[in-house]
This record gives structure tokens, sequence and C-alpha cells, in this order.
């Protein structure tokens, strides 16, 4: 058990609403000795030669959670805070995340601590190389299989896809999210943050509200933020307000995503856009939108600022940006917060239909993939706000409820418990 309390890490923050849900299932202590805890972590030295001839030395992480269901399956993120806890909570997210999906895969996440803005390409290069060179014995396309995340791309996954070959023989499936002439799928850069307006979608229709009339701020204007900002604006959604980790801007009468696309590659940065105002970070979160998307950093609304979000619902496109403590005071005050383990199951549902693709050796059109990632996301959602409905509970404790039986029936299916 872990109690509520305001200093809970990432990974306590996890466990918290897992029992809080197993405790609703009625699930004995063996069983979720089993489901809760990691199968295997690895921490990884990785010496770097740096450009000036020096040696620095990085820590990399990775956590395979679960996988009952199938091959691991996690991003790798590149960032100061990623350690072993933080590791740890977003693989254990991938476990309930896969399942409720659907796709056959357990949950892994790997990190690398370093802030990437201080390594040059070909240093980005050699660290990405060193980190799957020492961690590959645990990787292959039916084991474990990488993705992009925080401070990754599709380049970076080339490079692991390389130095995986290099050692084992060519093999596109052990990494999704690679550059599609090797082998990524079409649709796969812009599938978190198109998932996560298909639930924007969904939410929009459960609540009888129209696109035209709900306004919209995101934080984080990388992959999953900037996806999420042009497709939203795309569907008549009015995009307020976008952030990065420079800078924040506001419009009261909405943001052209086009031009601030075209600002962001020159400036390098969302601050400065001409066409809205620059305001603080930290404000975004509690200006007077209507829905507001966390798309960057894990913890972001916690109990400093829970009581100050104005928005109606929470759609939480990265992982754990709402820490339990917030998440009742939210719930309580009644914003609607959708999970990430359904909000940005996009990306991961995607990098399923990259793994077929690879296996199959076949190549499906972009169409195909949107198509399927729709019926995906939608029924997925669709789970979830009808598991709220029966049990007349949030659309968190739902989702992990649907995530936590599906490993659990696997997990005994196979002797596991
Ligand atoms: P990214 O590196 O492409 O972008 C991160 C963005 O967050 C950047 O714009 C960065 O400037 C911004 N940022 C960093 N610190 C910030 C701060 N303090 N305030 C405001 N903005 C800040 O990463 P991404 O892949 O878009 O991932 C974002 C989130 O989405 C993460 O939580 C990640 O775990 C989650 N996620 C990503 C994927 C994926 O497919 N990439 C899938 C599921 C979930």
């Amino acid at each position: 058990m872990v109690e509520l309390s305001t200093d809970l890490s990432p990974y306590e923050a996890v466990q918290y609403f897992f029992h809080d849900v197993a405790d609703q299932l009625g699930i004995d202590d063996q069983t979720r000795a089993v489901l809760n805890g990691t199968y295997r972590e690895i921490r990884v030295q990785l010496p770097v030669r740096r450009d000036d001839g020096g040696l620095e030395t990085y820590y990399g992480y990775r956590v395979q959670h679960n996988g009952a269901r199938g091959p691991y399956k996690g991003g790798v993120r590149f960032h100061p805070t990623a350690d072993l806890d933080e590791v740890r909570a977003l693989a254990s997210l991938m476990t309930w995340k896969t399942a409720l999906v659907d796709v056959p895969f357990g949950g892994a996440k790997g990190g690398v601590q370093v802030d990437p803005s201080t390594l040059s390409r070909a240093e980005h290069e050699r660290l990405t190389r060193r980190y799957m060179s020492q961690v590959s014995y645990i990787i292959g396309k039916k084991r474990d299989i990488m993705a992009p995340d925080m401070n990754t791309n599709a380049q970076t996954m080339a490079w692991m896809m390389d130095a995986w070959g290099r050692a084992h023989g060519h093999e596109p499936a052990i990494v999704t999210g690679k550059p599609v002439p090797l082998g990524g799928s079409k649709g796969r850069e812009a599938a978190t943050g198109r998932g996560t307006v298909m639930v924007l979608d969904e939410a929009a229709k459960q609540h009888d509200w129209t696109p035209e009339d709900l306004t919209v701020a995101i934080q984080g204007y990388g992959n999953v933020g900037s996806w999420t900002a042009r497709l939203a604006a795309e569907r008549g959604y009015r995009v307020l307000a976008v952030s990065d980790v420079d800078g924040a801007i506001h419009a009261p009468d909405g943001i052209s995503t086009d031009m601030l696309d075209k600002h962001v590659k020159e400036a390098g940065t969302v601050a400065g856009f001409e066409g809205a105002e620059d305001i603080e970070g930290d404000a975004l979160l509690e200006l007077d939108v209507d829905v507001l998307i966390p798309a960057a950093l894990g913890e972001v609304i916690n109990h400093t600022n829970a009581d100050e979000i104005r928005a109606r619902m929470i759609i939480e496109a990265a992982n754990n940006p709402v820490t339990p403590v917030a998440d009742r005071i939210l719930t309580d005050s009644g914003v609607i917060v959708i999970p990430d383990i359904l909000a940005n199951a996009g990306g991961v549902t995607v990098s399923y239909f990259e793994w077929t693709q690879n296996i199959q050796e076949f190549q499906w059109s972009e169409e195909e993939v949107n198509e399927q990632l729709s019926r995906y996301m939608r029924t997925a959602y669709r789970k979830v706000r009808e598991r709220a409905e029966d049990l007349e509970t949030t659309m968190r404790r739902a989702a992990f409820a649907i995530g936590i039986s599906e490993v659990a029936e696997v997990a005994r299916l196979r002797g596991y418990v």
C-alpha cells in the first residue's frame, strides 16, 4: 500500500493509483506483488568521448515491468531527471496502457540521465549507440522493443537500430518510431498527438461540447504537443496557448499553428512568436481555458497548483503529469481528468502497427494507419467511459481497472499467479 501524500516519487505515485484500483478489484497481496513489481531493471555506465577529446560518463536505465501479454515495449528518454524511479514509473504505466488499448505487448521504459542540449549531434549519436550496445542483450523483436520519448526521435531510433544490427543482424522490428525509409510506419510521428485529439473528440462528444466552443492550452511543443496543437486546430478547437522549455505564449483569439511552426523553425522556441503574447511558463497551466493538455514533463500539476487549475478537463498527453494529491483535488472540484494510459496511447498503438509491418515486411498507407488508430483509440475510450459509468468512478480508475484486469487474467493463465 502507498499512502496518499504530497511527496510521493513518480513510481510511488503510479503504485498509489495501482493499489487504489487493486483494492476495488479485490486483488490479493500475492497477485499484487507480481503485477506491481518490475521484472528486470538494468543500469548501465555510458562513458562517451566528447568532441574536445574529454571523457564524460553518463548512466542509462532500462526497466522491463511486465511481459505477461507480450514482448516488453516502451520508449527511451534523454533527460536530466531520468533515474531508476522515474523509469520504473513509466515502465509500469506502459504495462497498463498496452493492456488497455489491447496491443500485444508488455510494459518497459528506458532513460539516459543527460541534458541533451549540452551534446553535439556527434556526441548524441555516440551516447545513443553506447546505450543501445550496453542494453542490447535484453532487446529483441520478441523480447523488448524501444521507441522515442522526450528528447529522442526518429534519428535516435535509426542509430539504435544500426547499433543493435551491427551486433545481432539487421532487424528493423527492434525499434519503432524509425524514419520511414528505414522501415518506420507512415503516421507514427504524429500518432501520439493524433490519438490525443481523438480522445479529445470523444470527450467533447460525450459532454455535448462542440470543438469551436472549446479553448485549449497545451504545455510542451515537441513531438506530442505540437501534433496535438496542429491537429486540434485543424479540427476547429481554439488553441489559445502553448509552451516549451524556453517559454510560453497566449493569444486570446487563437494561435495559427502554421505560422507558429515557421517561427519555431527559425527561433527554436515558441517564445517571441509575433501572433501571441509571451507569458510565464507556469501561468499556462492556470489559464482560463476549457481543456488543458500537459504534453511535456511529469508531476507538473501537483498540490502547489491543483487548486488554481481553471480548465474543465485535463487530457494527460504527457506521462504522469498529475500527482495523486492533485488528482484528488481536481476530482473533488469536478475537473475531468483523462488519464495518460488512455490519452497518449496513440503512440504505442502505431508503434504496434510499425512492428507488425516490419514483421510482415509490408508497408501500410497512412490512411490505413490512421483508420486503424482511430478504431483502437475510440474502442479504448468507449471501454473506459462505460467502465467509469458502471463503477461510478473516474476515467483514471476505470482505465487502470481495465488494464490491471487484463494483465491479471493473462498472468493467471500463464501460471504466474
Ligand atoms: P519531446 O522531447 O519531443 O518534447 C518535449 C517538449 O516539452 C518540448 O517542447 C520541450 O521544450 C517541452 N518542455 C520540456 N520541459 C518543459 C517545461 N518545464 N515546461 C514546458 N515545456 C517543457 O517529447 P515528446 O515525445 O513530445 O514527449 C512529451 C511527453 O509525452 C512525455 O511525457 C512523454 O513521455 C509523453 N509521450 C510521448 C510519446 C511519443 O510518442 N513521443 C508517447 C506517449 C507519451
